[in-house]
């Protein structure tokens, strides 16, 4: 049942917030709801979710214009250049800005809206090739040239570590975003202000929420296993 999903997911979220000592308001879930319909999303935003992942365009903005307004859409798939003119109408919040090519089109396409978009930078620390994201030595210097980008807004950090059965193996990967997010900070670089930590799924967003994660990306554990 999806509102137990719901009311389970949010009560480990409570719970692992406090075992770190943190707020859980300062916790965001965030559901995922690739190959989710539009019926099961719609009846949790009735249970109370109100942020929604999605990682394909196309998908996205079927669901979008069906779901209506009152509700928060992030991308967090991977962004492809020739999309990003539909995404910075589509999301309030891009989660996985790892290129410059990406960044200068998503700027451009921002201010013809004209808006600023909000973006995380994702970061890959594991090295795994099939997977999005700079390498970490890049960060400093992708965001020195993305601080300049006037209709993009650094909100933070994204990260994705490998699939462990042990979400404790996942451990190391969330607390390097962390200490990479505090580094970033004390190079003050203007225009960067890096507060979010978008890092956790379902099989590891505990362990993300006691390193810091401030946005926690939920499918399985909402909606049962994608077909
Ligand atoms: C699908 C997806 C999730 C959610 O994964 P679950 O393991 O089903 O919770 C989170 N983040 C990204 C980027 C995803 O593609």
């Amino acid at each position: 049942m999806l509102s137990e999903n719901i009311d389970a997911v949010q009560k480990r979220i409570s719970e692992a917030a406090d075992r770190a000592g943190r707020d859980p308001s300062t916790v965001k879930l965030l559901a995922a709801t690739k190959a989710v319909p539009v019926a099961r999303i719609r009846e949790a935003i009735s249970y109370g979710l109100k942020v929604f992942g999605e990682n394909y365009v196309q998908e996205a903005r079927a669901k979008i214009e069906e779901v209506g307004p009152g509700v928060s859409w992030h991308f967090i798939g991977r962004l492809q250049t020739n999309k990003a003119k539909y995404a910075v109408r589509l999301f309030d919040l891009i989660h996985s800005l790892d290129n410059e090519d990406l960044a200068i089109e998503l700027n451009r396409r921002a201010a013809a809206v004209p808006r600023i978009m909000p973006v995380l930078i994702e970061v890959n620390l594991s090295g795994e090739e099939n997977k999005g994201g700079l390498a970490p030595d890049a960060l400093l210097p992708f965001l020195e040239k993305v601080a300049v980008l006037p209709n993009l807004s650094v909100r933070g950090l994204m990260t994705m570590p490998p699939f462990f059965a042990d979400p404790e193996k996942a451990r190391p990967y969330f607390r390097r975003l962390e200490e990479l997010e505090e580094e970033t900070q004390s190079r003050k670089i203007p225009n960067i202000r890096l507060e979010e930590l978008s890092m956790g799924m379902t099989g590891d967003f505990e362990v993300a929420i006691e390193e810091g994660a401030t946005i926690v990306r939920i499918g399985t554990a909402l909606f049962g296993p994608r077909r």
